[in-house]
């Protein structure tokens, strides 16, 4: 008897990357073997000499085929010589979330996206808008709510595939909404993330709807779409010295160059979205503070209470490469707390 197994890769599309996914037959009981594919069709390779290799490195059974054995393989691409391919940020965080993992990092990563239906977002009238935002956040009700079915299928399949998903709602704009994966350490949630995205569109395909992580879906007066990164280390949930700890992340993410080195690698379009409207910071100020929705990060109020816990880096764009923002907040702030 056979399986079958998804192998999903990341691309090499510019500015941001895309999801690919293929199929192998493999016998029952077969180990992932390597694969490969054709780099030229993927923004990966030239004509000429085109073969990228795919190694499997995450996988978890396939809710979508969902036959015993059925399973999604998310990959690196490497080149022929099996090094990492350019395109592979996995890589890179591996090292970093290696050379840090003495002080545990933890992520829960709040994943906003938007359905499209031909080119209106989904509850948007033909050659209209809907009412202005207020009612949608959270909200219930046919003239409020658009692609909860879509929504809730996802969730179901994320649980199935047994991702660590914890929680939706939907969001500020009509049609748009978002996940949670996490909390869970860098290269499990940011691996989590990808699959999450691929089972997001691979779902929305059944429904006919189009889902995006374009951050800014509607020019003017919509709230974009974001991915709030909220980051701890076991110094960070344990006090006494928790909220001690979290000032040094908080202050670490702001000094000299880091702000920019940050906000440049977290989305193509970052500052369209983050303008210093619709609860963001603008682009080019750091600033942290408590319950505050309007600074780069945010310290929950219940974590200054409790004097421990978590930060939000509320500045990731929805089209962050989750690989990227996980790398650069454990450089960042696990260098700081380690003095
Ligand atoms: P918001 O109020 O910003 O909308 P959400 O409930 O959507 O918050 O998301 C909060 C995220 O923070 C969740 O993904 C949750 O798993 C994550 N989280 C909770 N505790 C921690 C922690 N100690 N470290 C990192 N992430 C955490
Ligand atoms: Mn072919
Ligand atoms: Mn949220
Ligand atoms: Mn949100
Ligand atoms: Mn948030």
């Amino acid at each position: 008897m056979t399986f079958k197994a998804e192998y999903i890769w990341i691309d090499g599309t510019e500015p941001t990357a895309k999801l690919r996914s293929k199929t192998r037959i493999l016998a029952d009981g077969a180990e992932l073997p390597l694969w490969g594919f054709d780099g030229s069709s993927t923004n990966q390779a030239k004509g000429h000499s085109s073969d990228c290799v795919l190694k499997p490195v995450y996988s978890c059974p396939d809710p979508i085929r969902g036959g015993e054995g059925d399973v999604l393989v998310l990959c690196e691409v490497l080149n022929t010589d099996l090094t990492p391919h350019e395109s592979n940020t996995r890589a890179e965080l591996a090292e970093v979330a290696e050379r840090f993992a003495a002080q545990e990092p933890v992520f829960g990563i709040e994943q906003e996206y938007t359905f499209f239906e031909g080119d209106r977002p989904l509850g948007f009238p033909v050659g209209g808008f809907p009412a202005p935002q207020g009612g949608y956040y959270c909200g219930v009700g046919v003239d409020e709510i658009h692609g909860r079915d879509v929504v809730e299928a996802h969730l179901e399949n994320c649980l199935r595939a047994g991702l660590g998903i914890s929680g939706i709602n939907a969001e500020v704009m009509p049609g748009q909404w978002e996940f949670q994966v996490g909390p869970l350490p860098a290269l499990t949630v940011a691996d989590q993330l990808w699959i999450a995205r691929w089972l997001l569109y691979r779902t929305a395909e059944d429904f006919g709807v189009a889902a995006t992580l374009d951050p800014k879906p509607v020019k003017g007066d919509w709230n974009g779409a974001g991915a709030h990164t909220n980051f701890s280390t076991k110094a960070m949930r344990e006090g006494p010295e928790g909220y001690a700890a979290i000032i040094t992340a908080c202050e670490s993410l702001g000094e000299g160059s880091k702000p920019l080195d940050h906000v440049k690698n977290y989305g193509a379009g970052i500052d369209d979205r983050l303008t210093g409207l619709h609860e963001t910071a603008p682009w080019n100020e750091y600033s942290y503070g408590v319950s505050d929705r309007g600074a780069s990060v945010r310290i929950p109020w219940q974590v200054e209470k409790d004097g421990k816990g978590y930060i939000e880096d509320r500045r990731p764009n929805a089209n962050v490469d989750p690989y990227v923002v996980t790398r650069l907040m454990v450089d960042t702030c696990c260098a700081a707390l380690e003095k």
